[in-house]
């Protein structure tokens, strides 16, 4: 048995909270019977569990890749109107979320899903899921600058865990470099503050590969279905 709340949002129903307003404003009944209580509890295997009449668990499971472009939310809405990553997503109708964050600025390789068991596995940090991104940065960094990052560097939160780097271009006159990094973790604008800590600030970030999962040649702002292999990959 486990609380409502958990099971909608696990069922890819909406946010916690969301599914808390749902529950607490009537919309949600099990075996028939509407519940507004929030403590409630039910067992998914067993019990018929509807919102707003729709039963949950049998909408079709979908994985998308999405090349999202700079400038975009990742967040299913955004209350100053910018734009968001499922205003992409022409021809999807049901209601999927990201999995994770990019932050605004950052472009490249975003899943989103409607299987909240997939996103909460891959999100959680003792997955552990790798992810390379290829950061454009101000100056070129010394070797020993990346040594840092290679072995760990201080932030506020912490130290991180090692990370992969090389260098990708670097410009001749020295102004910029592109270096690719390597992390297996998942905090908070960790890259740009992984390089801040090294005194060579981002000014373009992409992330290029998620797990086993590349961008290629997916188009900016563009989406495709993951086969049933890449899915599987991740777990
Ligand atoms: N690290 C960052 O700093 N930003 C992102 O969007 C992703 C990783």
């Amino acid at each position: 048995m486990e609380r409502l709340q958990k099971i909608l949002a696990a069922a890819g129903v909406a946010s916690r909270r969301k599914c808390e307003e749902l529950i607490l404003s009537g919309k949600v009944q099990v075996n028939g019977e509407t519940v507004t209580t929030l403590g409630t509890k039910a067992d998914p295997a067993v019990d018929v569990i509807t919102v707003e009449g729709k039963t949950i668990g049998t909408e079709k499971k979908l994985y998308l890749m999405f090349n999202k472009p700079k400038g975009v939310i990742t967040s299913a809405s955004d209350p100053q109107g910018r734009k968001i990553v499922t205003d992409y997503l022409k021809g999807i109708t049901e209601r999927v979320y990201p999995v994770g964050r990019l932050d605004y600025d950052t472009e490249g390789l975003l899943l989103l899903t409607n299987d909240g068991e997939f996103a909460h596995l891959l999100t959680h940090p003792k997955h552990h899921v790798s992810k390379t991104y290829h950061a454009t940065v101000k100056g070129v960094p010394h070797g020993s600058a990346l040594d840092k990052l290679k072995q760990g560097v201080m932030l506020e939160d912490g130290i991180t865990a090692p990370a992969e780097v090389e260098y990708q271009d670097i410009d001749p006159e020295g102004k910029f470099s592109t270096i690719s990094i390597t992390i297996h973790e998942g905090r908070n604008r960790q890259v740009r503050r992984m390089f801040e800590a090294i005194s060579h600030p981002v000014t373009k970030l992409k992330r290029i590969s998620f797990g086993d999962l590349y961008l290629g040649n997916l188009k900016r702002g563009m989406y495709r279905h993951l086969t049933k292999e890449e899915v599987e990959s991740l777990y």
